[in-house]
């Protein structure tokens, strides 16, 4: 499947991986919008929100437990940190496996832009 994230799951594509578990990893993203941008993924390639299926629910939930692990060691929870997902066009999704974004390290705006 030619899916980039797919490929940086598989080694395929290199990455700076901060973290990576049986079902998860997780890795700075290459255009980094905030000081701390770390994409987190299921390793299971699901394209979109509206693709996730009823038995990916503690798979999903475990993307919010490992963003908020990464955000702890990079003491990030004490100012506070961003996370989002893009969801389709108007969102600006680019890349169409799913995934969590870490933002930190600076403050944020809001509603964002
Ligand atoms: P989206 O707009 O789909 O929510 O975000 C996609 C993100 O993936 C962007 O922040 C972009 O910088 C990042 N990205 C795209 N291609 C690569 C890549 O090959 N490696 C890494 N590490 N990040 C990527
Ligand atoms: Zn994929």
């Amino acid at each position: 499947m030619d899916c980039i994230f797919c490929k940086i799951a598989s080694k395929e594509i290199p990455s700076k991986i901060v973290f990576e578990n049986e079902r998860i990893i997780a890795f700075e993203d290459i255009n980094p919008k905030a000081p701390t941008h770390i994409l987190i993924i299921p390793k299971k390639h699901i394209p979109y929100i509206a693709e996730i299926k009823k038995e990916d629910i503690p798979l999903v939930g475990e993307l919010i437990y490992v963003a908020r692990k990464i955000a702890e060691e990079k003491e990030l929870d004490k100012d506070g940190y961003r996370l989002v997902f893009n969801n389709g066009k108007n969102a600006g999704q680019e890349v169409f496996h799913i995934h969590l974004h870490l933002l930190g390290g600076r403050k944020f705006g809001w509603p964002p832009g």
